[in-house]
């Protein structure tokens, strides 16, 4: 899968919004959506009312930016929540939140959700006890997620794990945190998600 390679605080200053793509630093006064004002780029003050295809674009930028994702497999996550029943707009939201990448974040095993793919890939996290490195695999209630029992493996999750992490969502359970161990409790809601995003207009936009 690709990944941005460019500057990502660009990416949180034309949302407007802070995605969280550096780990401890979006927490910190370093944050670049603190510290300047407007949009990156020339004309950053001088842009006009924006349209209604603007806003709904926008939304869709800042989902997928905030999960990390790009057009195409965004596109296969939309088709998947048309085809379920129910909100459209919240079915999407649900499959996002449950990608490996995000849930490995979301349980503080990883500051960010790039480095929660890293880690993902390189092999050290298990999923009902087996070794999984599919960033996308969507986890499902039951799942439970471990670090590989190894040293290196362990070492490497424990600089994340400890004191100042963030608190888990309702639908994830930390286990432990010695080893470092969590379960999928239910199905996550656009409740849970925490961005400032409205789903619906997403849907508005995909479905022309
Ligand atoms: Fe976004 Fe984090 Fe950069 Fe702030 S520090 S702009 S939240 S990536």
């Amino acid at each position: 899968m690709g990944r941005h390679t460019g500057p990502v605080c660009r990416l949180c200053r034309r949302e407007g919004t802070k995605l969280f793509l550096k780990g401890t630093r979006c927490d910190t006064p370093k944050c670049a959506v603190d510290r300047r004002e407007g949009m990156p780029g020339m004309h950053q003050f001088r842009r006009g009312k924006a349209s209604e295809y603007a806003i709904r674009l926008r939304e869709k930028q800042k989902v997928k930016r905030f999960y990390g994702i790009f057009e195409r497999q965004f596109r296969k996550y939309f088709y998947e929540a048309n085809r379920k029943a129910g909100n459209t707009g919240d079915a999407l939201m649900s499959l996002l939140e449950r990608r490996l990448d995000n849930v490995v974040t979301r349980l503080g095993f990883a500051v960010s959700r790039p480095q929660a793919r890293q880690v993902i890939r390189h092999g050290h996290i298990l999923v009902n006890g087996k070794k999984l490195d599919i960033p996308s695999y969507l986890v499902k209630p039951g799942d439970q997620i471990a670090i590989k029992d190894r040293e290196h493996s362990r070492k490497l999750i424990a600089t994340n794990v400890g004191e100042g992490t963030p608190p888990v969502p309702d639908w994830l359970d930390r286990i432990s945190s010695e080893p470092p161990e969590g379960r999928v409790s239910r199905m996550p809601s656009t409740q849970d998600i925490g961005l400032p995003v409205t789903p619906q207009l997403i849907v508005e936009l995909l479905s022309r």
